[in-house]
C-alpha cells in the first residue's frame, strides 16, 4: 500500500451493531446501515432474528438486575431485531459516537439516536461499548462461520483503508 507507518490503520475491529425492534418497525433498517456504509465501515455478517430470552439475559448480563430488565426484555422481544457485525478501524468507538447517548434526549444532534427517537426506552440500536464486549457479543450473535471477510475489487476507487 501506499500508506507510511504513520497514518497506517489500527488493527481491524469488529463490532456488533443492531437495530432494535422499534427500528426495524419504523423501516429505520436502510438508513442505519447507510450509516455504517457511507463511513467507509465494512459490513461482515448481517441477520433478522427474533431475539429469545436466554441471549437477552447473556447479551445483557450486567442489566438482568435493574428494574428496567423486564422492560427491557419486552421491548426487544417485541418484534424481529437486525444484527449486524461491522468491521474497520477503531470502529467500536467510533460506532458508539455515531449511535450517540443512551438516553436519545442527552444524545447530540447528528447521532442516530438524536436523529430518530427521544426515549430511553425506545432507543432504536444497539453497539457494542467496549473491544472486549464487541468480542463477547459477536460470538453470542453470530456463528463464525456466517461472518465473512472480504476485499473490494478496486480498492483505489473505494474509501477502504
Ligand atoms: P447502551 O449501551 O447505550 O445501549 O446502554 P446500556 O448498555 O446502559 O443499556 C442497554 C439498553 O437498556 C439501552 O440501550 C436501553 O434500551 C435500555 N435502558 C437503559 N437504561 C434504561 C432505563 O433507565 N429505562 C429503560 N426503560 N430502558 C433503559
Ligand atoms: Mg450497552
Amino acid at each position: 500500500g501506499h500508506r507510511n507507518k504513520s497514518d497506517a490503520p489500527c488493527v481491524k475491529e469488529r463490532t456488533l451493531i443492531a437495530v432494535k425492534p422499534d427500528g426495524v418497525q419504523r423501516r429505520l433498517v436502510g438508513q442505519i446501515i447507510h450509516r455504517f456504509e457511507r463511513r467507509g465501515f465494512k459490513l461482515v455478517g448481517l441477520k433478522l432474528l427474533q431475539v429469545s430470552k436466554d441471549l437477552l439475559s447473556q447479551h445483557y448480563c450486567q442489566l438482568t438486575k435493574k428494574p428496567f430488565y423486564p422492560d427491557l426484555v419486552d421491548y426487544m422481544t417485541s418484534g424481529p431485531v437486525v444484527a449486524m457485525v461491522w468491521e474497520g478501524p477503531n470502529i467500536v468507538q467510533t460506532s458508539r459516537m455515531m449511535v450517540g447517548h443512551t438516553n436519545p434526549s442527552e444524545a447530540q444532534t447528528g447521532t442516530i439516536r438524536a436523529d430518530f427517537c427521544f426515549h430511553v426506552s425506545r432507543n432504536v440500536v444497539h453497539a457494542s461499548d467496549s473491544t472486549e464486549g464487541a468480542q463477547r457479543e459477536i460470538r453470542l450473535w453470530f456463528d463464525g462461520q456466517d461472518l465473512l471477510s472480504w476485499d473490494c475489487i478496486d480498492k483505489s476507487v473505494t474509501s477502504e483503508l
